[in-house]
């Protein structure tokens, strides 16, 4: 079979080395001059910092199988996020655990009675949060959703977090204990140089061929068997029934000699800081020494045509748009939409990876049994 996949990202290329390790022919292309989509990562020139150029990438999971997949093609070396967290004039510790609670309530408890403290803050009368809002207010309570995370969101989002899912919330942990880590997973680590020599890796077999800086254009699927399209699923249908809403970044860059932060990641809760977040990303590769230094300052706004597209919005306008496009994208053969793109979900890197293997087997199966592929793994709407 010969394979055309569009993005060069993590899905794309784990599909297409999959692929290819089962014998067919793939030919991967990207709009951008680099591979690894979002997580791409580039040394700064000045500092010789490895650059998260598109903004912070970790990558934990409790999946052995991606664990295992990605370090067969990169060595990763430990790397656990901690990140702080600047609120009404002082610093805490994310995500949200006994150190935060006891520095923020001035208190001294331990977790037993953290934990009666927080539920008696809890708004009880939330059985079933749908969302963010209420998921705070049920599990955290007023003070500390007002300090970590309505401001926090409104900037990330820019809406109110009464109008976003629980589900956004329900991605970082509440502790009751002084575990500071970010994640919760088993596994967590960093490759050592980076998420572009990982992906330049993975794409290394003699049955992928790869073409950056090339848009697709629709005469491309002629000569062909099958599409993987990891771009945007409203991107390949032109558009045509309106834009899916998107999130985008606008990253300030800034040098400085030495340590500039102390961490990699510091969040601001505040809603008169403009940005949410200072990344220092010579602290994501703790293994290495640097003078100097290259920090972001994070700002969140909508996408706007010609806008790198990030955090897919999936508010209940986008939901309706997305059901739309699913059932075109369900009509359309020789095509299998794939990763945060083409599903227009909030994925983590090792989801995409495991989804990317699936894909991959499910795409093989169905040439092998002389079906056409699905257009989805499962039904992103
Ligand atoms: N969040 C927040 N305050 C914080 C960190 C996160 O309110 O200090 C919320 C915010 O809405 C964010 C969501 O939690 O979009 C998920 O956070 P995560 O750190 O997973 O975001 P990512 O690193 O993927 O941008």
């Amino acid at each position: 079979m010969r394979v055309l996949l569009v993005g060069a990202g993590l899905s794309g290329a784990v599909i297409g080395r999959q692929l290819a390790e089962a014998g067919h022919h793939c030919h991967v292309i990207d709009a951008r001059p680099h591979v690894a989509g979002n997580c791409h990562t580039a040394r700064d020139a000045e500092t010789g910092v490895m650059m998260h150029v598109y903004g912070p990438h970790i990558f934990h999971t409790d999946d052995q199988g991606a664990w295992d997949y990605v370090n067969r093609f990169a060595r990763f070396l430990p790397y656990q996020n901690r990140v702080k967290a600047t609120a009404q004039g002082r610093v805490y510790p994310l995500p949200v655990n006994l150190l935060t609670i006891n520095q923020f309530f001035g208190t001294t408890l331990r977790p037993d009675e953290a934990r009666a403290f927080i539920e008696a803050k809890a708004d009880r009368s939330i059985t079933d949060p749908q969302t963010f809002e209420q998921q705070a207010l049920r599990f955290v309570g007023r003070e500390l959703y007002e300090a970590f995370f309505q401001g926090y969101t409104e900037k990330q989002w820019g809406c109110s977090p009464s109008q976003l899912p629980a589900s956004i919330l329900k991605r970082l942990p509440l502790r009751f204990n002084y575990d500071d880590n970010y994640f919760f997973h088993r596994f967590q680590g960093m490759p050592e140089e980076g998420y572009t020599a990982l992906v330049e890796r993975i794409l290394d077999h003699a049955r992928i061929t790869v073409e950056l800086g090339q848009e697709y254009d629709d005469g491309m699927a002629q000569g062909v068997d099958h599409v993987v399209w990891s771009g945007p699923l409203d991107g390949y249908f032109g558009y045509r029934l309106g834009r899916l809403g998107y999130r985008t970044l606008d990253f300030e860059r800034f040098t400085y000699q030495g340590d500039y932060q102390g961490c990699a990641v510091m969040n601001y809760g505040d809603r008169a800081v403009p940005f949410t977040r200072i990344t220092e990303h010579k602290h994501f590769s703790p293994w290495e020494a640097h003078e100097g230094s290259v920090c972001y300052r994070e700002y969140a706004r909508a996408a706007e045509p010609g806008d790198t597209p990030y955090y897919p919005v999936r508010l209940v306008q986008e939901k309706a748009l997305l059901e739309r496009y699913v059932a075109l994208a369900q009509e359309t053969r020789g095509v299998t939409f794939v990763g945060r793109l083409g599903t227009y979900r909030y994925l983590d890197m090792d989801v995409t990876v495991r989804e990317a293997l699936d894909a991959a087997r499910v795409i093989a199966q169905a040439a092998a049994a002389g079906e056409a592929p699905p257009a989805f793994l499962d039904s992103p709407a």
